[in-house]
């Protein structure tokens, strides 16, 4: 069709049509132009026309479908295009159950499958055809007009109703060239590599999570309720089979090719074979090509062409007996291990990614796989410059399954992950004692976004509007490369605007104002928000109890960290440690110097050493063991004589006796004059 300007012009100004007949070729002739704009706009990339004219356009049918609504086309782009599918999808009672087919992993299966199909009807022939990796639906045409779309749902009494999703993917024929008054097909939606690689791209760009292959996101996808997100993440169809037809049919392959006369696409390069050695052969050849596709399948359809021999086969409740699934083994190819290369992730681990010499692997070039962590690299043993075997499965990022010592150069090393953050270079540690390394920095850009996003989640500092994206696009912005340049972000309150990064004046001024308002939220939020290794709420809740104020707390060492209730050793060590990082220091600076609240007026009301038992041995030289016990009990602590695995601390001062021996022995931990100093002093000066 010619969609010159001219033609547009006049359709838009020609006058409303004042009888039905005329008014049902103009609804017609507007309906035509517009999914052809559409077509060429979403699905192409190709606008023919300035999105003005398209909105004319639009706007002109939805006032003639208004005035006349028993003329209005069924796959209508007033209704198609933004039109929002229901808030939940209505389940729909399926008339033909859709069923799954027994899946079949090696040729002997095939050739039984074969051979019993031979024994109850000896002339039947079989068509293999590829299995697309996606979603199954039914699809009902009434008098050559889509009217609904079905998930297979649990493929016996129901599905979902996603016909308005449907009704985005532009391979699903609106309407058909021939309208037999009623048809039932069922067919694949699937996502082609290139689609998915688009959309993955564009998720990774807002901070969102990609979809881990194609058949995730095209579920995914054809889940959501917003069917604008379908229309823009172009999935595509194949049918494969009739279900029920008001024409009659004899067998399978006759019924494919009518489909794809009618302008339904079907599953492409279908064979027919006479006996289990041509089956075998076609579902090798498709194995073959399968690499080379646009798409992912996971393995061959066979199954008996002849209709009337499918009726006398019969089915399981669960499967046709007239038909399997031959499903192919995750693909797998040896390739060069050219680097390792350690990645920050969001929480600050530190993931070992192998860059590859370039395979094509389940359709799409493979460059970089996981090697997980330091434990998995040593049990392989893989080196830079090693032959590696390399599969592609269910997860977007390729696994290497095992090294090819034959081929291994000669002057190859072991790898051992870095000892500094190759992001911002603080040291990395197993946290723990656990089989990942994790960056300890806490400005570390690698995980900045993560670190923002935790501050100002409910949990800490509940600051509302600043989510991953909007903490990204500051990052990325150069806006923020620390928590305490949120504080200082007023100060560009207008470049922010200007920006336009997170919105314009609205909302810039409303994170502002959250900001503000954040200052003076109660210590434990902020202690929380750090994202200190092992410390969540609760933790920062009881550090705050005990010690009410930020300043001391960051002196405070790790015995008496350890000393306060609900503090066990692991986490005061890692309390210690983040105070002990020169970044933390200078943050703390920062964001007293931007007036943040660092002291609390929650202190616990109970003593600080209530229910812990300590035990004293040897002798004091700053007090006497009278005032030592003096001092223990104002802070709520019982002294007694002898130490037990009840004992929360032997205070160990010189010349000691056997306690000192005795705590060792049975774990109790122990306390030096200096240790027993600090803490005695935390608390005083807590109580001031
Ligand atoms: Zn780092």
């Amino acid at each position: 069709m010619d969609l010159d300007c001219h033609r547009l012009e006049s359709l838009l100004q020609a006058d409303n049509p004042g009888d039905r007949e005329s008014a049902a070729i103009v609804i017609g002739q507007l309906t035509q132009v517009l999914r052809e704009l559409n077509h060429a706009y979403y699905n192409l990339d190709e606008p023919l026309t300035s999105d003005e004219m398209y909105d004319r356009l639009l706007r002109k049918l939805d006032i003639l479908e208004a005035e006349w609504p028993e003329l209005a086309l069924r796959d209508s782009p007033t209704s198609v295009i933004g039109g929002e599918a229901s808030t939940k999808f209505t389940p729909v009672a399926h008339r033909f159950p859709m069923l799954s087919l027994l899946d079949a992993f090696s040729y002997d299966e095939v050739t039984s499958f074969v051979e019993r199909v031979h024994v109850q009807y000896p002339e039947a022939t079989f068509i293999v055809e590829m299995k697309i990796d996606g979603l199954s639906v039914s699809l009902t045409y009434e008098n050559g007009l889509f009217v609904r779309g079905v998930t297979r749902g649990d493929g016996v009494t129901y599905g979902e109703d996603v016909t308005e999703n449907l009704k985005q993917i532009i391979s699903i024929p609106l309407a058909i060239s021939e309208r037999p008054s009623e048809l039932v097909i069922r067919g694949e939606v699937y996502m082609s590599y290139a689609s998915f690689d688009a959309l993955n791209q564009s998720l990774s760009l807002l901070g969102d999570k990609v979809f881990a292959n194609p058949r995730n996101a095209a579920a995914g996808t054809l889940r959501q309720l917003d069917a604008t997100v379908v229309r823009d993440r172009a999935l595509s169809f194949f049918a494969f089979e009739i279900q029920h037809s008001s024409n009659s049919f004899s067998n399978d392959s006759s019924m494919l090719a009518w489909l794809s006369d009618v302008g339904i696409p079907v599953i492409p390069d279908v064979v027919l074979c006479h006996s289990s050695k041509e089956v075998i052969e076609a579902i090798e050849s498709i194995e073959r090509r399968r690499e080379a596709l646009p798409f992912q399948i996971d393995g061959a359809v066979v199954k008996v062409d002849e209709l009337y021999p499918r009726e006398l086969i019969g089915a399981t409740s669960k499967f046709p007996r007239w038909a399997i699934a031959f499903k192919y083994p995750p693909e797998q190819k040896e390739t060069v291990l050219l680097d390792i290369v350690p990645q920050v992730g969001r929480t600050g681990r530190i993931t070992p990614l192998a860059y590859l010499a370039p395979i094509n692997l389940a359709g799409t070039t493979v460059q970089r796989a996981t090697l997980h962590n330091q434990g998995y690299i040593d049990q392989l043993d893989a080196r830079i410059g090693d032959t590696v075997l390399v599969q592609k499965g269910g997860d977007i990022i390729p696994a290497v399954l095992k090294v090819n010592v034959d081929k291994r150069p000669a002057d190859t090393e072991r790898y051992t992950l870095p000892k500094t953050c190759p992001a911002c270079g603080s040291e990395t540690e197993y946290v723990g004692g656990g089989a990942d390394l994790y960056c300890t920095g806490i400005d570390c850009p690698a995980q900045l976004v993560r670190h923002l996003t935790y501050f100002a989640s409910r949990e800490a500092m509940d600051i509302a509007g600043l989510g991953e994206k909007v903490a990204e696009a500051l990052y990325q912005g150069g806006y923020v490369r620390s928590i305490a340049d949120l504080y200082t972000l007023h100060e560009k309150r207008d470049i922010l605007v200007e920006d336009g990064l997170i919105g314009r004046d609205k909302s810039v001024d409303q994170l502002l104002a959250e900001l503000e308002r954040s200052k003076s939220a109660p210590l434990e939020r902020l202690v929380t928000g750090f994202g200190i290794p092992l410390v969540g709420r609760q933790t920062a809740q009881a550090l705050v109890k005990a010690i009410p104020d930020l300043g001391r707390l960051a002196e405070v060492n790790e015995e008496t960290l350890a000393s306060i209730r609900d503090i066990g050793p692991v986490t005061a060590r890692s309390i210690s440690r983040w105070f002990s990082l020169p970044q933390t220091e200078h943050l703390l600076e920062r964001l007293e110097k931007s007036g943040l609240n660092m002291t609390s007026d929650v202190t616990d009301v109970r003593m600080p050493l209530e229910g812990q038992t300590f035990v004293l041995t040897g002798t004091l030289s700053s007090m006497t063991r009278h005032e030592a016990r003096a001092a223990l009990e104002k802070l709520g602590a019982r002294v007694v004589g002898s130490v037990s695995s009840r004992t929360s601390a032997v205070v160990v001062g010189e010349n000691p006796g056997s306690k000192a021996v005795r705590a060792q022995e049975i774990g109790v931990k122990s306390l030096d004059e200096d240790a027993f100093a600090a803490l005695l002093a935390t608390y005083d000066k807590g109580e001031s």
